[in-house]
C-alpha cells in the first residue's frame, strides 16, 4: 500500500523532492475540471461570473475550489487517506489543494483566508476512526499559509444518518443544527476544508452557521467536487 520510499503515489518514479508526493508528469496527467461555476462549483459555461443556478439561488458560501471531479485517480488516493491517514499522503493532498486556490486566486483574485477550519466528523465516529481526514488537509495548509487553523472551532453533534443515503430533503432535515460553532468568527475571511463536496448540503449548513456569526466570508476548498 505504501509507496515507495521517496515515490511518486501513483506512478512510484523517484522524486526529487519527496515531500511534493506526485511527479510532475502524474500531476499534469490529472483530469482537468471542465469549465465550472466560481461559485457552486459546478459545471457552467462560465468560471469568472456565477452560473444562473446560482444568480436564482445562490449558495450561502462566496467562492468553491475544487481539484478534480471525484474520479481516479484522485478517488483513490481520497479513499486511501480516509481510511489510513498516512500523514505523507495528507501533505500530498493538501498541496493539490493550495496548487488549485493559488491558480483560482490568481484568475478570480479570491480573498486570502485568516482563518481555516475543517469539515468536522462526530467525536465518536472520530474516535473509531483515530482522526478526521479533513483536519490532516487543513494542518499543513494553515503552515504554508501561515493562516490560523482552530482544530476545534467546529464540532458536530449528532453523527446522524450516513447523508448519501438520504434524498436531498432529508440531508438538509438531518444536518439542522448539526454542527455547533465553539469560536468567535465575525469579521473572518474562513475557509472550510473537506476531502470530497458531493452536494454541498454540508458545507452549506456549516457556511450558513459562519456568515450568521458574523464572518465576512467563506471559501470551500476540497480534492473532489462531484459534478
Ligand atoms: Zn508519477
Ligand atoms: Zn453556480
Amino acid at each position: 500500500m505504501l509507496p515507495m520510499q521517496g515515490g511518486c503515489w501513483l506512478c512510484q518514479s523517484p522524486l526529487k523532492l519527496t515531500s511534493q508526493g506526485l511527479c510532475s508528469y502524474c500531476l499534469r496527467a490529472l483530469p482537468p475540471l471542465p469549465l465550472c461555476c466560481p461559485r457552486c462549483g459546478l459545471p457552467a459555461s462560465n468560471s469568472r461570473v456565477a452560473c444562473g443556478r446560482c444568480l436564482r439561488r445562490p449558495p450561502p458560501w462566496q467562492h468553491l475550489v475544487a481539484v478534480t471531479d471525484y474520479r481516479p485517480p484522485l478517488s483513490q488516493l481520497i479513499a486511501r487517506h480516509k481510511f489510513s491517514g498516512v500523514t505523507a499522503l495528507s501533505v500530498m493532498l493538501a498541496r493539490l489543494i493550495l496548487l488549485s486556490w493559488l491558480s483560482a486566486k490568481r484568475e478570480r483574485g479570491l480573498p486570502r483566508p485568516d482563518l481555516l477550519l475543517a469539515v468536522p466528523l462526530h467525536r465518536r465516529r472520530a474516535w473509531r476512526r483515530g482522526f478526521n481526514q479533513a483536519d490532516l488537509l487543513a494542518r499543513p495548509l494553515a503552515r504554508w499559509l501561515r493562516c490560523a487553523y482552530r482544530p476545534n472551532g467546529l464540532t458536530r453533534r449528532r453523527a446522524g444518518h450516513v447523508q448519501h443515503q438520504l434524498s436531498a430533503h432529508a440531508r438538509r432535515h438531518n444536518l439542522r443544527n448539526a454542527f455547533r460553532l465553539e469560536i468567535a468568527v465575525r469579521d473572518r475571511h474562513i475557509a472550510l476544508i473537506d476531502d470530497v463536496v458531493t452536494t454541498g448540503s454540508t458545507v452549506a449548513e456549516i457556511s450558513r452557521l459562519l456568515l450568521h456569526a458574523g464572518a465576512a466570508s467563506v471559501q470551500i476548498w476540497c480534492l473532489c467536487r462531484t459534478l
